[in-house]
């Protein structure tokens, strides 16, 4: 075979296409799938090699390869052509892409120091429980051998679908084969970790953002050079370059988190359904409240779908109920008419928080006094508390954001979004006479309240203001286990996988944040967590859970459909709305985000992109189905002292979509200095 003259290599930097160099003029010649080093501009950079051309068809004068990159291994296909697709399909630099394959140092570790911390602790192997009837069933409609199949596990809360994930993975295993477990960041808790090393001992690789670049270095080539069989992570695991891998299991695969909101903008569920695809494995998508994109895809019979409605060992499914708010004030308002009368027979719950409902009072009091354990969770979403001026309105929001500023420690005032934060001065500064107080609620407020109500319980908040670090949640996680722990108070981001035996009582103190956010998902996302935080009760007792929704809007789908525990009703439901109002999963979504600090500027570079997207539509009559939303100011008009508007296009093809979309992000000479494009396929996160 004569060696081929030209190269194309994908090279480290924002282009959107391969470029073209000569044959290295030493050592070996590269071959597809070679990390190499190449001279860019005035300096070296990295490159994977992708093929070769017969033709310098534009004629440049090109440089010579340096040499091949040895400290990295060749990708090799489907995995370097899957890494292709996604710069397609996401439309990202390619060597962009190519670079996310590779750990973060260059040199590979040689010798593993003993370590005080290990990235993974040892356990000692726990033995098989016998499967459930259901668990069975499900087994044996999974084979690991198969070739490309999506199976979409929709199993309740508590159902054991890790005990179906470990099985499968044992079996995998067997094969020779390799497994990689995907789960939501905050969900790669010890308890998790523990389960896998338990039954898999060494065997288990991790990757998730809490490693320095040292210990994801060295867990990346522990499965790279094949002396581990699982790998489990967080979305960018999906990167690693596993030899062999043979099946791919999502758990929680509706959640969010799974889908990156910077650089490469890709979904980590669709890209390894993608990968399995052209790798030809089965991948699993565990969840208990399925996407409705899944889902519809279930119902297509195009993902097989398998189910498991009881929850392991005769436990049942907690008892909801849910707590009327306004009827909740109402009586109170009534208590106190009477108590006017006869003051000395004010009960107790007249000292009650306006936030705490009798019910729910009662039964923590019953759980506390049964020695078990009480969860209280707040969506907090936009509903901390805000300093707001009693005589003007004056809301203090954050110079950089469109976001109002929100109190801490009652004393500071911090963005959300991007973390500035300022003291809390007393007086107003616009009307200059007004006295700025607190209003609304957040976990801070639910955790001293609790702590006058019940003295004698032992309590832990855990927030993202409290528990920021990965030793915090473990350590807190290992407090509730332990039972030195009564109360715990927190938001969503602690519901999830959580499993703790004690835990028998849940109260969700305001269930309707969420409910109104502009976003389509609104719903489906609010009945997610309503459901994850639910589930979290009485997991391990005999006696079912105990679980109080309290709520301003008592008749919501998203709650009435939870305490029935009706996922498939719910779903039914909201995709009616979906089909009507022509949203995924009916359609395929861009979000086209034009962002500059010149608020005029980005509104005017909005309407000319609308115009471009007219133009190119008359012309290619391909593009007629496609339609627009916008432009318009983005739900956060301003973010990190950036101004956006966005334009929202819907297509009932994918393939159009992308041809679409290409012919802007790659042709952006009309767009002002400053001003920013951001194309976003399959968007998620649209405020
Ligand atoms: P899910 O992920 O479906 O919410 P888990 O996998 O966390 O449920 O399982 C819930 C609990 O049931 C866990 O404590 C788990 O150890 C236990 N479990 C799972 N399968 C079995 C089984 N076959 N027999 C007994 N206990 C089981
Ligand atoms: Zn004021
Ligand atoms: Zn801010």
């Amino acid at each position: 075979m004569k060696t081929p003259s030209f190269y194309k290599v994908a090279v480290n930097a924002p282009l959107a296409e391969p470029l073209l160099y000569l044959l290295p003029s030493k050592g070996d010649s590269p071959k597809r799938g070679d990390s190499v080093i190449v001279p860019l501009g005035s300096r070296n950079t990295t490159g994977v090699v992708l093929g070769f051309a017969d033709t310098n068809a534009g004629n440049y004068l090109l440089k010579e390869i340096i040499q091949i990159n040895k400290e990295r291994p060749r990708l090799k296909d489907p995995f370097l052509s899957w890494l292709e697709w996604l710069s397609e399909y996401y439309l990202h630099p390619i060597g962009l892409v190519m670079e996310m394959a590779f750990p973060p140092k260059s040199h590979r570790k040689r010798k593993i120091k003993s370590k005080k911390n290990p990235v993974l602790k040892e356990y000692s192997k726990s033995s098989l429980p016998d499967l459930t009837f259901e668990q069975n069933q499900v087994l044996e409609q999974i084979s690991v051998q198969e070739q490309f199949k999506v199976h979409l596990l929709h199993g309740v809360t508590g159902s054991g679908k890790s005990e179906v994930y470990l099985r499968l993975l044992d079996e995998t295993i067997k094969q020779g084969k390799k497994g990689l477990v995907l789960v939501p960041e905050i969900s790669l808790t010890p308890q998790l970790v523990e389960r896998f090393t338990r039954r898999f001992g060494s065997a288990c690789a991790l990757l998730h953002s809490h490693l320095t670049p040292m210990e994801k270095t060295e867990q990346w080539w522990s499965i790279v050079e094949e002396k581990k069989q699982i790998l489990i992570g967080a979305r960018s695991a999906l990167f690693c370059p596993i030899p062999n891998l043979g099946i791919i299991i999502i758990d929680e695969e509706h959640e969010s988190s799974f889908k990156q909101d910077s650089q490469l903008r890709y979904h980590a569920r669709d890209a390894a359904i993608m990968l399995a695809k052209m790798a030809q494995f089965p991948i699993v998508l565990g969840s208990a409240t399925p996407s409705l994109e899944s889902w519809a895809r279930a119902q297509e019979g195009r993902y097989h779908l398998l189910q498991m409605k009881e929850r392991v060992a005769n436990r049942s499914l907690p008892n909801i109920s849910v707590i009327d708010l306004r009827a909740e004030r109402r009586k109170n308002r009534e208590d106190e008419v009477e108590s006017h009368f006869a003051p000395q027979r004010l009960p107790l719950e007249k000292s009650l928080p306006f936030w705490m409902s009798k019910q729910l009072y009662h039964s923590l009091l019953k759980a506390l006094s049964a020695k078990e354990q009480g969860a209280l969770f707040l969506n907090r979403r936009g509903l901390a508390q805000l300093a707001l001026c009693r005589s003007c309105g004056f809301k203090k929001e954050c110079p950089h954001c469109a976001i109002s500023l929100t109190l801490h420690h009652g004393k500071h005032l911090v963005c959300h979004y991007c973390d500035y934060n300022e003291q809390l001065s007393t007086q107003c500064s616009s009307c200059l006479s007004g006295e700025i107080q607190p209003l609304g609620m957040g976990t801070e407020l639910l955790e001293k309240d609790i702590k006058q109500l019940f003295p004698q319980a032992r309590v832990a908040r855990a927030d993202r203001d409290e528990i920021t670090g990965r030793e915090e949640l473990e350590e807190l996680i290992r407090k509730v286990e332990q039972r030195e722990i009564d109360i715990l108070i927190g938001t969503q981001m602690i519901a999830k996988g959580l499993d703790f035996p004690g835990l028998t009582l849940v109260g969700l103190v305001m269930a309707d944040v969420g409910f109104s956010l502009p976003d389509f998902r609104a719903g489906e996302r609010s009945f997610q967590i309503l459901t994850q935080m639910a589930g979290r009760a009485g997991r391990h007792s005999l006696h079912p859970g105990a679980v109080f929704i309290q709520t301003y809007n008592p008749n919501h789908p998203s709650i009435t459909f939870t305490c029935d525990h009706d996922y498939s009703g719910f779903a039914e439901k909201e995709l009616e709305i979906r089909k009507e109002l022509n949203y995924p999963p009916f359609c395929r979504l861009a979000l086209l985000r034009m962002q500059s600090s010149q608020l005029q500027q980005t509104e005017m570079t909005a309407k000319k992109l609308k115009s471009i997207l007219e133009l190119i539509q008359t012309q290619h009559p391909t593009f007629a189905a496609l339609e627009w939303l916008g432009p318009a100011p983005a739900p956060i008009l301003k973010l990190r002292n950036k101004y956006r508007f966005q334009l929202l296009i819907k297509s009932p093809d994918p393939g159009h979509l992308k041809t679409f979309c290409k012919q802007i992000i790659y042709n952006k000479k009309w767009i002002p200095r400053g001003v920013e494009l951001i194309i976003d396929i399959d968007p998620i996160n649209m405020i």
